[in-house]
């Protein structure tokens, strides 16, 4: 049974999970298909309802939903019950939104038809998701794609199986349609069948980009649409302008929300050369604060990271990055914790040739770079394989923004966290993927995008035919 929930605070086993069978899969692509071919003849807004009462459900829910993320993956429990709450906020947004916004869009042609694109269902879509945000990155998906009326099969992260099973269930119980959302403990081989069987008709994964190339690769040998969210390692820039006490606030919440597992956290902080001792010492008191402890405690502010493979993992990038030059300016020493902890650390003079360079760190550590010059600064923020988001910090916010436009990322906010909400597209280039969730364009991401010419006057003896258009 590879999908197991063992609790990163106490490193007990909770509970085991059967693993998918063949009977299941064939069950769950067969409901889905017949839904598909339901939702097709009826309107968008017939689900809306729904929408809203899973949305009631999630908050009605939040305490219980929010100790099963808690005790799948080890995030502070607050942070679980916010989790929670954004979830209800995307479904809420959808359920309003989602018809307006999937109206046919008219558009003007030369031709003397009414031209207008109908954005349409296309199928079952495969959702691959990852254990960080283990609620909210369904509701990324789920949400657009419920409305679209693309049913949904979910292989969640082999740790967040106890999330999973209760997202399924607030779908579930809130009336959806069987089918809607069919959670699968699935094998990788199992997915790839899945991917390639004929009432698949979209991949959508968040994930690491290992993850990603082994299921986008599937997706093309049977040519499925995918999308692909995978890692980040963004920049926190600091401008010489900027109030030092008000960048250092933001850059150690930043990196430490989630213990820092975070796609969109900030993993590389580029500091004016004027204000980088500064930073530096602020960062090192706000980290030394920090409380490591049990999850579910509201006094712990600090969790562990959510297993042993992960914690070991990055402990494996810190010292390779130290081997390879870097310096610990703060932390890197071992918690008197059960947990899977990594002490908070801070690690500076890591060289373009430090093997941990390019290497996205996923968890509390915080690499701080030296610029003295905003056009350093851009050219160390894009000298990365990964382009997610960033952040840049500056008294002036036009001089942000100046900063903002240069680099070559999905997303970069102003003087402000790297917010997630229903309105606003998440994703990234390079490296960090292709398509975005969320916004008109995640709506839209899995929708046939179909032209519908209707010639206002009756034209059948057209003598060129489809080439009229050529003359
Ligand atoms: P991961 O190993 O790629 O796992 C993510 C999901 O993909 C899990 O469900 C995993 O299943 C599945 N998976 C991996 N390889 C697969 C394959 N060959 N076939 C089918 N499924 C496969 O990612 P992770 O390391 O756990 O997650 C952290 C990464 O996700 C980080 O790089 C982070 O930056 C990124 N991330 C990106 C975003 C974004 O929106 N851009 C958001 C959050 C996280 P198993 O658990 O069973 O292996």
């Amino acid at each position: 049974m590879a999908y197991k929930t063992v609790n990163p605070y106490t490193n007990e086993l909770v509970k085991s999970y059967p693993d998918a069978t063949s009977t299941e899969i064939e069950a769950a692509l067969s409901t889905g298909n017949s839904l598909y071919k339901k939702w097709r003849d009826e309107p968008v807004n017939s689900r809306a309802v729904i929408l809203h009462e899973i949305a009631d459900r999630l908050r009605e829910n939040e305490d219980e939903l929010a100790k099963i993320a808690t005790t799948d993956m080890g995030k502070l429990y607050a942070e679980s019950k916010g989790e929670v709450e954004l979830c209800a906020i995307i479904a809420d947004y959808y359920a309003d939104n989602g018809a307006e916004m999937l109206k046919p869009t008219p558009l003007s042609s030369r031709n003397t038809g009414d031209a207008e694109i109908l954005h349409q269902a296309t199928g079952i879509l495969m959702m691959v998701e990852p254990w960080n945000f283990p609620y909210y990155q369904i509701m990324r998906v789920f949400a657009p794609n419920f409305m679209v009326g693309n049913p949904m099969i979910l292989k969640h992260a082999s740790n967040t199986p106890g999330s999973a099973a209760a997202f399924e269930k607030i779908v579930k119980d809130a009336g959806a349609p069987e089918g809607s959302l069919t959670n699968l403990f699935a094998s990788y081989d199992q997915v790839a069948d899945i991917i390639a069987d004929p009432r698949v008709q979209g991949v959508a994964l968040t994930g690491s980009k290992r993850g990603g190339q082994s299921v986008a690769e599937t997706a093309a040998k049977s040519l499925k649409k995918n999308s692909m969210e995978l890692g980040g390692s963004d920049a926190f820039v600091v401008l010489s302008d900027a109030d030092v006490d008000k960048a250092v606030d933001l850059a150690w919440r930043v990196r430490i929300y989630n213990a820092g597992q975070v796609c969109t956290s900030d993993k590389r902080f580029i500091v004016a050369d004027n204000l980088y001792d500064e930073f530096l010492k602020k960062l090192k008191a706000n980290f030394e604060k920090l409380v490591p402890g049990d999850p579910m405690d509201p006094k712990t502010t600090i969790a562990p990271m959510n297993s042993k493979r992960a914690k070991e993992k990055l402990q494996g990038q810190i010292d390779k990055a130290v081997a390879g030059g870097a310096k610990v300016y703060y932390g890197n020493q071992p918690i008197d914790l059960p947990g899977q902890f990594i002490q908070p650390t801070i690690l500076t003079d890591i060289a373009p040739d430090n093997p941990e360079f390019y290497d996205e760190m996923f968890g509390p550590v915080a690499q701080v770079f030296k610029v003295s010059s905003d056009q350093e600064a851009i050219d160390l923020a894009n000298n990365s394989e990964l382009g997610l988001g960033g952040i840049v910090v500056s008294a002036d916010s036009q001089h942000g923004k100046a900063v903002a436009e240069k680099i070559e990322t999905g997303m970069v906010f102003v003087n402000s966290f790297l917010v997630s909400l229903p309105e606003l597209p998440f994703g990234g280039v390079k490296g960090s993927g292709y398509g975005r969730e969320m916004s008109q364009l995640g709506l839209t991401a899995f929708t046939n995008e179909k032209l519908v010419v209707t010639a206002q006057e009756p034209d059948w003896n057209n003598p060129a035919g489809g080439l009229a258009v050529f003359k």
